[in-house]
């Protein structure tokens, strides 16, 4: 069933995984999350990301979780953490619960596991090269090694103990099928792309991909909206939730990326998109978000914009095909 919302101003579909049609009318029991990972300072790009996450929670009556990703552990600055909650504030964002910071508390992580070796769907794995890049949450541009089912042992434990090691998910051949409400329908073949894929690092915590199912899964998640590189992910988080167990469904926007000059994704190569970088200039936040109104279709011009107007003025509908690009003019505006 494919509808227009007049809320979200989206098309939405039940989807391939959804189990019942998504609801035309807000109710209280969706909830999103704001999910920011405390590797480097919040950038124009990530602010796109969450304004628009925040507008459409706001807008719809979604309660929003923030939730601080900091399982990358030699990648966490000192500081950060603090940091990000700071710029979320400065840019206008309210949260209903949190932060929960996911370093505080390993035992959902683990319990997972245990249950996933229970299944025998996972096993301890010292073989590969990629370990460690594949537990990251990957960006895009990103080449993963794909691994192949010959490399599985010949038997699967049935108990999670070596935490010191990675540990993969058994990935079945076949594509698996999700709906994006922006995107539309999104076929992915997670066993020829990347085949098993690690859970658990050796560095004793959990991947992003395991991190993100068990976190959305206890704070009741419905719907998530995040950056379109990660639209693979969402396939093997769809094979980890059917593996778990879990039967709750989520909707899924992944929105434009903000990219470089150069048609790279926004980063600290490309001058200094930091939003700290234009506070420690005395930009003010309306310029930050007239700028993402505008790469948004909000607006057709760069205008200074308050949270609360965006809030109004914001549809999915504008947003970009193409990925908007970071300017010199860009730049230019919001130092005028
Ligand atoms: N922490 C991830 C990031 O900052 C986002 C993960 C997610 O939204 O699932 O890229």
């Amino acid at each position: 069933m494919v509808g227009e919302n007049p809320v979200l101003g989206c098309c939405l579909a039940g989807g391939v995984y959804a189990q019942s049609p998504v609801p035309t009318e807000p109710t209280p029991d969706r909830v999103t999350r704001l999910a920011p990972s405390p590797t480097g300072a919040l950038h124009l790009g990530n602010a796109l990301a969450f304004v628009v996450n925040w507008a459409m929670a706001r807008k719809n009556n979604w309660r929003i979780h923030l939730r601080i990703e900091d399982l990358d552990a030699p990648r966490v600055k000192p500081g950060v953490i603090e940091q990000t909650i700071d710029t979320l504030r400065w840019l206008g964002i309210d949260w209903d619960s949190g932060p929960e910071i996911q370093s505080n508390d390993l035992q959902p992580y683990h319990e997972a596991m245990q249950g996933l070796a229970q299944a025998r769907r996972i096993y301890p794995c010292s073989r590969s090269r990629a370990e460690i890049r594949d537990a990251r949450a990957p960006n895009e541009g990103d080449t993963e090694i794909r691994f192949d089912p010959t490399l599985r042992p010949a038997t699967f434990p049935h108990i999670f103990e070596d935490l010191g090691t990675n540990w993969r998910l058994i990935v079945e051949p076949g594509e698996i099928v999700f709906r994006d409400e922006l995107l539309g329908e999104q076929p992915i073949d997670v066993d020829r792309n990347v085949g098993d894929f690690v859970v658990w690092t050796k560095g004793g915590v959990p991947s992003y991909q395991l991190a993100v199912v068990v976190d959305d899964d206890r704070a009741g998640v419905t719907d998530i909206v995040r950056g379109h590189d990660l639209v693979e992910s969402t396939a093997r988080q769809i094979l980890l939730m059917r593996a778990l167990g879990i039967g709750r469904t989520s909707a899924y926007w992944h929105l434009p990326l903000v990219r470089g000059a150069d048609g790279r994704r926004l980063a600290k190569r490309h001058d200094d998109p930091r939003i700290e970088h234009y506070r420690s200039l005395g930009v003010d936040r309306e310029r930050v978000i007239g700028l993402i109104a505008y790469w948004c279709g909000t607006q057709p011009d760069r205008e200074p914009m308050s949270p609360a107007e965006f809030l109004g003025r914001f549809s999915c509908d504008t947003l970009p095909k193409d990925d908007p690009v970071f300017t010199r003019e860009d730049d230019e505006w919001l130092t005028h």
